[in-house]
């Protein structure tokens, strides 16, 4: 699942705060769950699986919202 090898490469990496990234502020296990979401770095560690209109509509049925967004 997307979700969880977005997670192993966030989990790896130096901008992983205690679960937080430190460049974006996100929580990084409701960050990981969210399509249109991709990590803040040039080039990212990881990008967006779908499209925003694509993942909202599966977000709102799935997903915990960030709290930090
Ligand atoms: S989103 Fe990117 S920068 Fe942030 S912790 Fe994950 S891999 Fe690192």
């Amino acid at each position: 699942m997307y979700a969880e090898e977005r997670l192993k490469i966030c989990n790896s990496c130096e901008f992983n705060l205690m679960g937080d990234c430190a460049l974006c502020g996100c929580v990084i296990a409701a960050k990981v769950q969210k399509l249109e979401e991709s990590c803040p770095l040039t080039p990212p560690k990881w990008s967006s699986g779908t499209t925003l209109s694509q993942a909202q509509v599966i977000n709102n049925s799935v997903c915990a919202p960030c709290t930090k967004r």
